[in-house]
């Protein structure tokens, strides 16, 4: 049996299960991504571990376990269309792309979109578009989007993606003041006009760097 398979049901069975997550569809797509081509060769024996780890350049892949609440969260149906801003190593798009018809990602770092547009095709990840650039506007040519994911922390909602959803359509991102640690809402979208917003707890995220993010690296 492939080790890689046996790492990923103990990654599931202890620290996504024994947290409490039951959403079947976000525990097979957890199953079905191989972590490990998203995290870099000298890291590989850390890959399934219960935390993020450094891709290069100041950025990390986040912790399994807030990919997988972050999918949760987001309640996403088979024929969602999604953006995530913040793609790093490309692990949360490839998850998001087994739980949706399609994700657009945006990075800000041209190496970085490049490795995970790499690294998206060799786990087979088809309905993934990796754009580069700086993703706080969102991607206004192709909304509206049924879900938005921020896989960065921005210090505060930025109006640009609640404007990008679909009626109906979620919004998932870390936001605050604090550049070290943050909450993490769930804003829902329920008319043109009309959003409610749930402050889901902390979390601890790099910043989200641009115009409607931080302005300084
Ligand atoms: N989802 C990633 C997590 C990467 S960390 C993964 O699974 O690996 C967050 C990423 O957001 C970093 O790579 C960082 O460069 C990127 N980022 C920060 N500000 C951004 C912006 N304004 N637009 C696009 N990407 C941004």
């Amino acid at each position: 049996m492939d080790p890689h398979e046996t790492e990923r049901d103990t990654m599931i069975r202890e620290q996504l299960e024994r947290r409490g997550l039951e959403n079947p569809r976000v525990l097979a797509a957890m199953r079905a991504v191989p972590r490990h081509l998203f995290v870099k060769s000298s890291l590989q024996e850390h890959a399934y571990d219960d935390r993020p780890l450094t891709i290069g350049f100041y950025q990390t892949i986040s912790q399994p376990y807030v990919v997988a609440l972050m999918c949760d969260l987001l309640e996403l149906k088979e024929t969602d269309e999604v953006l995530e801003i913040g793609t790093g190593s490309g692990y949360a798009a490839a998850v998001l792309s087994k739980l949706c018809a399609s994700v657009v990602t945006i990075e800000r770092i041209p190496e970085l979109a490049e490795k995970a547009r790499e690294t998206l095709a060799q786990a087979d990840c088809s309905n993934v578009t990796v754009h580069c650039g700086d993703g706080t506007l969102g991607l206004p040519k192709d909304s509206p989007f049924d879900a938005i994911l921020v896989s960065a922390a921005a210090p505060s909602v930025p109006e640009s993606y609640k404007q990008q959803l679909s009626i109906g359509g979620r919004l998932v991102i870390p936001a605050g003041q604090s550049r070290s640690v943050q909450s993490l809402y769930r804003v829902r979208k329920k008319s043109d006009t009309e959003f409610s917003t749930e402050d889901l707890g902390g979390v601890a995220f790099v910043p989200l760097i641009g115009e409607e993010g931080w302005r300084d690296v």
